[in-house]
């Protein structure tokens, strides 16, 4: 369980960890592989969402994931995305967080993955809570805590 006072800064950040969903790239579903490949290419993010027409939340796609469909036997092939779309290589097993999560379940599936993306209850996609907006969060409660509180160490420090 997360510490109160930890708790209760956080919260007072709340809204600032979530990038927005306008703001993350994303591919459609039907999208071709060459595009998503160019995208992929072009934002530099390690992996996106993937949505239908109306932004329900329905994977994660990876350049590996692409990568993986242009090796021949010997050789690498363009020609396998121009005949396949996003659906047929995204990975569709994956967790999500809706607004009102537990910070705990976020901060666990943040160890394990770059970012958690967050829907609503339709799986509406709403943004995604990114690692790089955890360790901002962090350090604004590295430097503030001992501003807003009082901590004072229990156990008290051995002598030598
Ligand atoms: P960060 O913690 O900012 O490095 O982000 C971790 C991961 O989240 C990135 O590798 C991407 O997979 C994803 N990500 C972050 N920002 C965006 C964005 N604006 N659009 C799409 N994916 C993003």
């Amino acid at each position: 369980m997360i510490a109160k006072s930890i708790q209760d800064m956080l919260d007072e950040k709340q809204a600032g960890f979530l990038i927005p969903g306008d703001k993350v790239a994303s591919v459609q579903e039907d999208n071709p592989l060459t595009h998503a490949f160019l995208l992929l290419t072009k934002v530099r993010y390690s992996k996106i969402p993937v949505l239908d027409g109306e932004s329900h939340l329905l994977g994660l796609l990876t350049m590996p994931m692409i990568t993986d469909k242009m090796i021949e036997l010997n050789d690498i092939s363009d020609k396998p995305l121009q005949r396949l779309v996003v659906k047929d290589v995204m990975q569709t097993q994956f967790d999500t967080v809706r607004a009102d999560a537990d910070l705990d379940d976020v901060l666990h599936f943040m160890v394990d993955n770059p970012f958690v993306p967050m829907v609503d209850q339709d799986n509406v996609f709403k943004g995604i809570l990114t690692r790089r907006e955890m360790m901002k969060a962090f350090n604004y409660i590295a430097h503030n805590l001992e501003h807003d509180y009082d901590v004072i160490k229990k156990v008290p420090e051995e002598t030598n």
